[in-house]
């Protein structure tokens, strides 16, 4: 422990990251080593005990040489006890002075050492020129680590520019989707569902490009270990049927032949219901891209043991045997021509992967291959069932429910605020328009909204510097504020929650999420 502490203190420095470090128990092997080592070019630092060892390998060492007897023998020790845990790139060289003679030599505890790798033995009395060779050989293999160890913080790096990246672009293509989505929706109300066949079009593309936004920037959540789930205990089955009978419309106009066998009436278990309808929704959805238009698509929702398992089959163009692990690795397509023509970017399975793995289960694909059809089968741990399935949850302050009829949409971008306004307006709401946090803060008390929707990204005052005024306002602490963003990671929740908004919804605003608002109370 006390390696891995000082480790974590020291930032190495570049000369000091090929020295040999050298212990042996008496002084004079020691200088007589360094004086050999030095005169071939090789910079060597003497360790005087093992405390002192672990403070020079935290602070760079190329290998270490170790007399036998310098070894610790009181107790069952391994290289790891003796300078603690090595990073995944680093197995720093050992070169082992063997005591002279057999009989002094440890072997039991040379054997438990021989098991590491990067460890090389050599004989005493030892000659000056094997010694220098072994020791150069041990450092030439740790530059090689040091390649790798670079390697590994240039991808590191690019990984995390790359998902910085899809967090700004899903940011910048959500406000457009906003307007769009809004547009649609307010196009359907005022022209009733005449079955305007280029509007549904328009609807159902906006979806898919809702959709693989959301995925990406999940999955590269995911990746960065920033989800948290949203867990409840919930029947599964019903989720299952809801995800079924909603994507069953949607899914290539209906013409597949689709089936949902369940064979357990409930049941309960610890998930996250968005995330577990996303991944259902991502395997339905596949099923019926890659599936021509006379196949079928079976789902089937069992019990297994302590597992409920969900199978989504299809009878498509099948995964060739070597993918069928593969097809979970982001960005991986088995005909990228083919991916491409069905709208996709491969990111779809890797999510749900990710999803179902953070829900302690596990998914799998299983084809016959080639034009045998596809199988995705997940397993997912099951629960107890609660004790009151229909008694709500109390909900917190923050959490309870607008009731009121005037709503403000506080935004600085006049189309988006233009148009989420009369999206509001069309569930019946009184709505009022501003275009930034001064304007809504002289409005409020003449308007007398019960609730506001911020967009965060303002020029001069931003929505959380808003959100912190209304809320000074008289009455402002029994408003409902929701924030309406394109940024939607988890410490963008986190903010704006801090900052006093009662909910975060990412633009753009599901009709869903908006007839859930506004239907929860009855409007006054
Ligand atoms: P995509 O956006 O390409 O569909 P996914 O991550 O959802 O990305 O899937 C990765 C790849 O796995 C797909 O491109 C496809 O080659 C293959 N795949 C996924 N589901 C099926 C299926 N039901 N039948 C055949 N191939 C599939």
């Amino acid at each position: 422990m006390m390696a891995a502490d000082s480790a974590a203190q020291v930032v190495p420095r570049a000369e000091d990251s090929l020295r040999v470090l050298i212990m042996t128990p008496t002084g004079r092997d020691a200088a007589l080593a360094e004086d050999a080592l030095n005169r071939s070019g090789l910079s060597t630092f003497i360790c005087g005990d093992e405390e002192e060892l672990r403070r020079e390998v935290a602070k760079g060492a190329g290998c270490v040489l170790m007399a036998e007897e310098a070894l610790p023998r009181d107790r069952a020790a391994t290289w790891d006890d003796l300078i603690g845990p090595e990073p995944a790139w680093s197995q720093l060289p050992v070169v082992l002075l063997l005591a002279r003679g057999h009989a002094q030599k440890d072997l039991a505890l040379l054997r438990k050492f021989e098991k590491r790798p990067s460890i090389g033995f050599i004989e005493r009395p030892a000659q000056k020129r094997s010694l220098v060779s072994a020791l150069k050989n041990a450092i030439d293999a740790r530059r090689l680590q040091y390649g790798i160890r670079d390697a590994l913080d240039a991808l590191q790096t690019a990984n995390r520019r790359k998902d910085e990246f899809l967090a700004v672009l899903a940011h910048e293509l959500r406000n457009p989707l906003a307007v769009i989505c809004a547009a649609i929706h307010i196009k359907r109300r005022s022209a009733g569902d005449d079955g305007d066949k280029m509007l549904s079009a328009i609807e159902r593309q906006t979806q898919q490009l809702t959709r693989i936004i959301d995925d990406l920037l999940e999955v590269s959540r995911i990746s960065r270990g920033k989800i948290e789930l949203q867990k409840e205990r919930l029947d599964l089955v019903s989720l299952v049927r809801e995800v079924f009978e909603d994507g069953a419309d949607k899914l290539r106009g209906g013409k597949h032949r689709k089936q949902l066998s369940i064979q357990s009436t409930e049941l309960f278990i610890d998930g996250d219901p968005v995330r577990l309808g996303q991944v259902f929704s991502n395997l339905l959805n596949n099923a019926a891209k890659y599936t021509p238009d006379a196949g079928a698509i079976d789902v089937t929702v069992t019990r297994d043991g302590d597992c409920a398992v969900v199978v989504v089959k299809d009878t498509g163009v099948g995964i060739p045997p070597d993918m069928l692990t593969r097809v979970f690795d982001i960005f991986t397509q088995v005909d990228r021509n083919l991916g491409r023509a069905q709208g996709g970017i491969g990111v779809g399975l890797s999510l749900a992967r990710g999803l179902v793995t953070l829900h302690g289960g596990a998914i799998e694909a299983r084809s016959g291959g080639a034009d045998k059809g596809s199988e995705f089968i997940v397993r997912l741990p099951l629960s107890e069932a609660p004790v009151a399935p229909n008694i709500e949850p109390a909900r917190d302050r923050r959490e309870r429910r607008a009731s009121h009829t005037k709503v403000l949409v506080v935004d600085d971008d006049h189309l988006v605020g233009k148009l989420t306004g009369e999206l509001i307006a069309s569930f019946g709401m009184e709505v009022q328009v501003v275009a930034g946090g001064a304007e809504a803060l002289e409005v409020i008390p003449k308007f007398q909204p019960r609730i506001v929707f911020v967009d965060l990204g303002m020029p001069g005052m931003d929505g959380y510097e808003t959100v912190r005024r209304i809320r000074q306002l008289p009455g402002g602490d029994s408003l409902f504020i929701a924030a309406l963003s394109g940024w939607g990671q988890a410490e963008d929740f986190e903010r704006s929650a801090e900052a006093g908004f009662d909910r975060h919804f990412v633009k753009p605003i599901k009709i869903s999420e908006l007839e859930n608002l506004f239907a929860s109370e009855s409007p006054t």
